[in-house]
């Protein structure tokens, strides 16, 4: 409801004014924004001057001078630490059900997980049920073994395994490729880290041109005659879209996902299973488009669409909070979206409730 849907529920509070909707909920206006103030006796109205109240969230309301503000916490990016290391708590490995994470969690042995990840981390765009099918549908093909598939593939009998396969648009020939190129890898590299290393500069402040790096090797690593018929990628081949590029201004998401799964080892979400060459703080935040909404929300990014640039403003800000280990944040940021905690506007059922309320813009 807004302000003029009922006039009868408008009430003044000296220069300020506070209405109510049928279900108890308070709002004014602040800086011309319609911001929720608090759900029944929370507000203490009719307001006297001084009056002083606080949300469950932490968000504090005050009444000076006849008009009520919002105070803001003296110091923003202590509350911004304290909300997202709340969210980094709430969501810890009993959420990983919702995450493509999950499903490489039933392997045991760190070759399998590798490529398992590198998979997941590949297919890991859509809907999280339809994810998690294609690769239980993926991971029958290869009987759970998706090192030792990787390792010994060969075009001609991948063509038969994944006859008739596709997720959204990617098409038999083009999970052919990829499976061709991870094989290349492991038998010249023995393992993705090596051949991702081969690319990295210890000095470098993040994985940028690492990764502009393995993706450009990725794609020159192997012959696609046998896949496409011709040694040149044609155009609607989809195989780059598992070895995007920031080169190409991309976010790079699902790449800078594998690297947080292989490189962090401080929780229990990521494995952190390589060999401890890449440091945390030189990993970039993946930015889906609940990473992207939100970020924006909470001040982290001016950026508007997905893009790398994006991904290394969000890290660069997150790494003020932590600087060691600035990624720490990403699975927590995405569950209020993935688990649509988050609506894409203010929603009142929603925003009362969520654990960042305080530092989220979208509500004054
Ligand atoms: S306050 Fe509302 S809009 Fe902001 S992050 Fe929380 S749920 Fe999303």
């Amino acid at each position: 409801m807004h302000l003029s849907d009922n006039g009868s529920n408008v009430k003044n509070a000296g220069k300020s004014v506070v209405w109510e909707d049928n279900d108890f909920n308070f709002f004014t206006l602040i800086d011309g924004k319609e911001v929720f103030i608090g759900r029944g006796k929370e507000v203490p109205y009719p307001l006297e001057e001084g009056d002083c109240w606080s949300l469950p969230n932490g968000k504090t309301f005050a009444y000076k001078n006849g008009v009520l503000e919002h105070v803001k916490p003296l110091d923003e990016e202590k509350r911004l630490k304290e909300c997202l290391e709340g969210i980094y708590e709430k969501f810890e490995e009993s959420y990983l059900y919702s995450d493509p994470l999950g499903f490489v969690r039933k392997f045991d042995d760190i070759k399998d997980i590798e490529v398992a990840g590198f998979i997941a981390a590949g297919f890991a765009f859509g809907g999280v049920p339809q994810i998690l099918k294609i690769l239980d549908k993926i991971d029958k093909i290869v009987g759970h073994k998706f090192y030792e598939f990787a390792l010994n593939f060969n075009a001609a009998d991948g063509f038969k395994v994944f006859k008739g396969f596709y997720y959204r648009f990617i098409k038999e020939k083009d999970i052919v490729a990829l499976f061709l190129i991870l094989s290349e890898i492991l038998k010249k590299y023995n393992s993705i880290e090596s051949f991702f290393l081969e690319g990295y500069n210890p000095a470098d402040i993040n994985l940028k041109n690492a990764i502009i790096s393995f993706s450009k090797r990725a794609m020159g690593l192997v012959d696609f005659a046998p896949v496409y018929g011709s040694a040149v990628l044609p155009k609607d081949s989809m195989v780059h879209f598992f070895f995007t590029s920031p080169a190409d201004g991309s976010p790079c998401k699902r790449i800078n996902l594998y690297l947080r799964w292989m490189v962090r080892n401080s929780d229990n979400l990521d494995f952190g299973i390589w060999s401890g060459e890449i440091q945390p703080y030189q990993l970039i935040i993946p930015v889906d488009t609940h990473m992207a909404r939100i970020s924006r929300y909470i001040g982290l990014t001016k950026y508007g669409n997905p893009s790398f640039k994006m991904a290394e403003e969000i890290t660069e800000n997150l790494k003020k909070l932590d600087c060691f280990d600035p990624v720490k944040y990403d699975f927590a940021i995405t569950r209020l979206g993935i688990l649509d905690l988050c609506k894409k506007s203010k929603n009142i059922e929603n925003c009362g409730k969520c654990a960042i309320y305080d530092i989220c813009n979208l509500n004054g």
